[in-house]
């Protein structure tokens, strides 16, 4: 198999070796407001509620948010099992995006009609947050930086080329590496936070506006009585009105739902802070977002702080499904990762990474969230983010509280919210399918990009397999 990049131009197994030493397997944002976090009481005892939210990720927390706003005499209650923002919500690169479909490409080979209105209510979403993040001064480095997509391979670079490509020398201006072959930058559809601090603040603005968190508080089981639903936790009950379901990557608590998505684990490497003279090695002025285009892509962006993200490449089903701390620390996923770092940034040489984390995501066979409302109506639901949730979660929470309140909307009239996509198989060809899907996709990304006819078909069928 023809090599790419990452092998062609492999650092010595010294420098990775060095770098990942000192690294600690704790997600970075997390770590970095540890020392402001405000921890909220377990749920116990019986109450009732107008609102019940299940899950303290960025999808409970937006709907807590927004349905105050709406509502504000409303009664909301959120439950959440272990700590706010713990999982992928505090985990994530942090790339705010726009696309409400996994990207263009997605959306346009499943709702080709509908894309100009989801591109615009996508970009109107951004813009929303953007707006909330100034109206209650949330402090989280929102900044509106645009993402630079780069081509590392000769076949990349051709399928570049057209409107808005910037040459070697332009796309080297903007950030330096030897392995950029050209590229464009998606100027305004994204823009880079610091998911730690947007958790705890959009926890700070829900308790500001009424609602109740508990933590260390999961709901075990829901049970409709009458026209209310009834939530379990260890310790209490929890009797309300209307439900919302934010449980992201875990058991979905609809047991119609649980093989619509499955965990599929990502992996990051944050850097120590870059010095002055390691940033002038590599420029990075406009601090864009940056992904690049193979298959098994990686995604790397710069903090306030100037240190170096990077993540993705590997993305990693494990047989049964299970979200577990045990799948947190891969070490063959952080060698390979810091290897294609010092390829990709081999002025670089010498510099440490702080942390390294794993987090799952929420694969759905479409590649984007579906929305569904259960128990009469009573009890709504959306997951299958698939590794773009950051922003698609706002949107999210207004699908969801737009059908909880029986309301008509542009929203809830699109067919890609309307449309439930088919569950995985369950095991073991779950397992079988995304190995073989995995090994194709690497097989393509050493083959100039060319896909199988395992691939074709599933494209074809518009099924397949992503992070
Ligand atoms: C490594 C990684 C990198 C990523 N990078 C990006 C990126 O750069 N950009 C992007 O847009 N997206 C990215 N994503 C995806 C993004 O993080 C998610 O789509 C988004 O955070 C999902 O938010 P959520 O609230 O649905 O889920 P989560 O943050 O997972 O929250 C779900 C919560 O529900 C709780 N819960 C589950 N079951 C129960 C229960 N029974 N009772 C009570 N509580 C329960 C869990 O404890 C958890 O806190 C990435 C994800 C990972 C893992």
């Amino acid at each position: 198999m023809p090599q790419i990049v990452f092998e062609r131009q492999a650092p010595q197994q010294s420098v990775i070796d060095a770098a990942l030493a000192g690294s600690v397997n704790l997600p970075f944002w997390g770590d970095d407001v540890a020392h402001r976090r405000r921890v909220f009481p377990p749920f116990h005892g019986q109450s009732r509620t107008d609102l019940a939210i299940v899950g303290g990720g960025f999808l409970g927390l937006w709907t807590a948010i927004l349905a105050k706003e709406r509502q504000p005499e409303r009664t909301v209650v959120l439950l959440e099992s272990q700590q706010v923002g713990w999982a992928a919500s505090g985990r994530n690169g942090g790339f705010c995006e726009a696309s409400l479909t996994h990207g263009e490409e997605n959306g346009q080979q499943r709702w080709p009609e509908e894309m100009p209105q989801l591109d615009a209510l996508g970009l109107q979403n951004l813009d929303e947050i953007e707006a909330t993040i100034r109206r209650y001064g949330i402090d989280c480095d929102f900044e509106r930086t645009g993402v630079l997509v780069v081509a590392v391979e000769p076949y990349q670079d051709e399928q570049l080329r057209g409107e808005g490509y910037m040459t070697r020398e332009e796309i080297c201006a903007q950030l330096n590496s030897p392995t950029f072959l050209s590229g464009f930058w998606e100027k305004d559809s994204t823009a880079m936070i610091h998911p730690g601090k947007l958790v705890l603040e959009l926890a700070r603005v829900a308790c500001e506006l009424g609602v109740q968190i508990h933590e260390q508080s999961a709901v075990t089981a829901l049970q409709s009585r009458g026209n209310r639903v009834r939530l379990a936790t260890a310790q209490g009950e929890l009797d309300a009105a209307r439900v919302v379901l934010a449980t992201n990557a875990f058991p979905s608590l609809l047991k119609r739902y649980r093989w619509h998505t499955i965990p599929v684990y990502d992996y990051v490497l944050m850097t120590e802070p870059l010095s002055e003279v390691q940033l002038a090695a590599i420029g990075w002025n406009n601090r864009q977002g940056i992904a690049d285009m193979a298959n098994q892509f990686h995604y790397y962006r710069i903090t306030r702080d100037n240190r170096i993200l990077f993540g993705g490449y590997d993305a990693v089903y494990n047989f049964g499904g299970k979200v577990s701390r045990e799948y947190d620390d891969r070490p063959q996923s952080f060698e390979r990762l810091a290897s294609h770092f010092f390829t990709t940034f081999p002025q670089l040489a010498g510099l440490r990474f702080s942390h390294r984390w794993g987090g799952a995501i929420d694969t759905s066979t479409r590649f984007c969230a579906f929305f569904a409302l259960a128990r009469g109506g009573k009890v709504a639901y959306a997951a299958g983010f698939t590794g773009l949730g950051v922003g698609a979660t706002r949107f999210a929470a207004n699908v969801l509280l737009d059908k909880l309140d029986g309301l008509d909307t542009e929203r809830t009239r699109l067919r890609m919210v309307r449309e439930i996509p088919p569950p995985f198989p369950p095991e073991p060809l779950t397992y079988v399918a995304v190995q073989a899907t995995r090994w194709s996709l690497n097989q393509a990304d050493h083959n100039h990009g060319k896909r199988n006819l395992m691939l074709r078909t599933m494209d074809a069928l518009g099924l397949g397999f992503d992070s």
